[in-house]
């Protein structure tokens, strides 16, 4: 639970994880580096931050709302079949990435959270 809310990003130019909090993204004025080979990463873009922060803010309501999602679920029809589909599941297969663009590298940023409780009740 340690790693709960912590984005990684891996390293562009060693592959090892670079991980930052939300925190980090506003309270940081230097740029995030890599401890492995010191690859600076600046993320102090307004529009990245902005990005990063809502992401950040949907997982954690997603979490916080689990108690009523567990008990919702998405109606879809397919054909002449309605097929509800338990938000549970369709959150266990959510990936908590966040694709961007920090400067012109693509880059995948991985949000550490846990959306569902693993437990099977
Ligand atoms: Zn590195």
């Amino acid at each position: 639970m340690k790693e709960q809310g912590t984005f990684q990003i891996d390293c562009i130019n060693c592959k090892k994880p670079v991980l930052f909090s939300v925190k980090d993204l506003n309270t940081l004025h230097t740029p995030v580096s890599c401890t492995s080979c010191g690859k600076k990463y600046a993320l102090d873009d307004d529009n990245l931050k902005r990005q990063l922060t809502l992401f950040a803010a949907l997982c954690q309501q997603i979490q916080l709302s689990e108690e009523i999602l567990g008990n919702a679920s998405v109606a879809v029809d397919v054909g002449p079949h309605n097929v509800k589909i338990p938000f549970k599941l369709l959150l266990s297969r959510l990936k908590s990435t966040l694709d961007l663009k920090v400067g012109d590298t693509p880059l995948t940023v991985n949000f550490r959270v846990q959306l569902t409780d693993k437990r099977h009740s």
